[in-house]
C-alpha cells in the first residue's frame, strides 16, 4: 500500500517524491514576509523522520550547503522514511547585518536574539525570533525522530565535520531553567526520569557515532532548555549538534559533511549501504575552544592544519601588530590534542576564534579502521 503523503507548510509532498516550501510567520514594520523555507523529501517507504536543521546563525551558513549536497543524492523513490530540512532557518541573519558582502551575524537582526536561546518559541508576548522558533517547532521539527542542528567555523574558521551530543547530567540537576529580563526563555524546562536520560543518552551517543565524524566531544552536564538540542531531547526527538565547513568557502569539508548526512540515515536504515567513515574516530570529553585576548592580525602556524594533532605548549599561531609587526600574543596549544577547527581570516579582534582542539588525554572512546578499508573513506 502506498504511503500517505505528508502536508507541511502548505504544501502536499506525495510518497517517493521531494517538495519545496516556505514557513509564514509574519510581516515587519514595512510588510516584509517573514518566512522560513523548507524542503521535504518523503521517502517511497516507511521509515524514521529525520530533522536536518542548519543557520540558526546566519555567521553559519555553510550547513544549508552540506544539506543541500546531502538531499541532492537521496534518491525518494529508494528512501525508507522522510526527511525535513530547515536549512536557512534565521534568514534575516545570513540576508542582513553588515555590507552586501557581509558573513552575516549570530543575531536576527531585527530584534537581536539569539535563535539558540529561544526553543521551543512563543506565540504570546513573543519577539519574532521567538515567534519564527514556535513555527518551526510546531510545523516541522516536532514531526521529526531525529534531528541534526548544523553550525559551522562562522566567518573565520574552517572546520572539519564534528558532533557535540549534550547529553543529560545523570548525576546533576538536569535542567538549568533560565529567563531572561527581557522576557525570553523561561519556558519548556521540565524534570525527565532517569531511565528515560539513560535511554536518550544512549539514542545521541549512538547518532554522534554514527555521523562518522573523526571527533566526537561528549557532554554530560546540565541542560540549558532553550537551546534547540536541550529542546529536542527533552521532548523525544534525539538531536544533535555538528558543526562543519566555515568561512563561507566551499572546501572538502562540505562533501564530508553529506557523506555524515549519509552515514546517519545509512544507521537509521533510511538509506541502503554502508557508511563511509574515517580511519579513526574519538570520542573525548575535553575539547578546547580557543579565542584570542588581543586583536591584530592573526597568521597561523603553516602547521596547524585541520585534523592534526598538536602537543601542549605547541604554537598554533601568532597575533601581530599590523603596523610595527611586534607580536602581540603567541597562540600555543594548551592541550595534546586534534585541530577540529583553525582561524584562515587575518584581521582578529579580541575574543576571536583561534582553533578547536579535541583533548586526546580525554579520549573516552575510539575506533580504528584495519588498513585494509582505509582507502575507503575520508
Ligand atoms: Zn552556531
Amino acid at each position: 500500500m502506498a504511503r500517505e503523503p505528508i502536508h507541511i507548510g502548505g504544501i502536499t509532498v506525495e510518497a517517493g517524491s521531494r517538495g519545496f516550501g516556505f514557513l509564514h510567520v509574519g510581516y515587519l514594520a514595512g510588510r516584509t514576509e517573514v518566512r522560513i523555507p523548507f524542503q521535504v523529501v518523503h521517502g517511497a517507504y516507511d521509515g524514521p523522520t529525520l530533522g536536518l536543521e542548519s543557520t540558526l546563525h546566519g555567521w553559519e551558513p555553510m550547513g544549508a550547503e552540506v544539506i543541500r549536497r546531502g538531499m541532492l543524492g537521496v534518491d525518494p523513490k529508494q528512501l525508507h522514511g522522510t526527511v525535513l530540512c530547515l536549512p536557512i532557518a534565521n534568514p534575516f541573519s545570513i540576508e542582513f547585518s553588515g555590507q552586501v558582502e557581509s558573513a552575516g551575524s549570530r543575531v536576527n537582526p531585527a530584534d537581536q536574539l539569539d535563535m539558540n536561546r529561544v526553543w521551543p518559541g512563543k506565540a504570546k508576548n513573543a519577539w519574532l525570533t521567538e515567534q519564527m522558533a514556535y513555527v518551526m517547532w510546531n510545523e516541522i521539527i516536532t514531526k521529526c525522530d531525529y534531528l541534526l542542528d548544523f553550525h559551522d567555523g562562522t566567518g573565520s574558521c574552517d572546520e572539519i565535520p564534528v558532533a557535540f551530543p549534550h547529553a543529560f547530567d545523570l548525576n546533576g540537576p538536569g535542567v538549568m531553567q533560565v529567563s531572561g529580563a527581557d522576557g525570553t526563555g523561561g519556558g519548556g524546562g521540565r524534570a525527565v526520569t532517569r531511565d528515560y536520560a539513560e535511554g536518550m543518552n544512549k539514542k545521541i551517543r549512538d547518532l554522534a557515532i554514527a555521523f562518522g565524524s573523526s571527533v566526537i566531544w561528549w557532554r554530560e552536564e546540565t541542560l540549558n532548555p532553550v537551546m534547540i538540542s536541550s529542546q529536542g531531547n527533552l521532548n523525544g526527538i534525539a538531536t544533535l549538534v555538528v558543526e562543519c565547513g566555515g568561512m563561507g568557502i566551499v572546501d572538502e569539508t562540505i562533501d564530508q559533511g553529506a557523506v555524515c548526512i549519509h552515514n546517519i540515515m545509512k544507521s537509521l536504515n533510511m538509506l541502503a549501504g554502508a557508511p563511509q567513515l574515517p580511519e579513526r574516530q574519538i570520542m573525548v570529553s575535553h575539547y578546547v575552544v580557543y579565542r584570542s585576548l588581543c586583536g591584530g592580525f592573526y597568521l597561523g602556524e603553516p602547521g596547524t592544519r585541520l585534523g592534526v594533532e598538536v602537543r601542549k605548549g605547541q604554537l598554533l599561531g601568532r597575533v601581530v601588530d599590523p603596523i610595527t609587526s611586534e607580536v602581540v600574543e603567541e597562540c600555543v596549544s594548551p592541550v595534546n590534542g586534534v585541530i577540529v577547527s583553525r582561524r584562515v581570516r587575518l584581521p582578529i579582534n579580541p575574543g576571536g576564534y583561534i582553533a578547536h582542539i579535541a583533548d586526546t588525554d580525554s579520549i573516552l572512546w575510539e575506533r580504528s579502521t584495519p588498513a585494509l578499508a582505509a582507502g575507503q573513506g575520508g
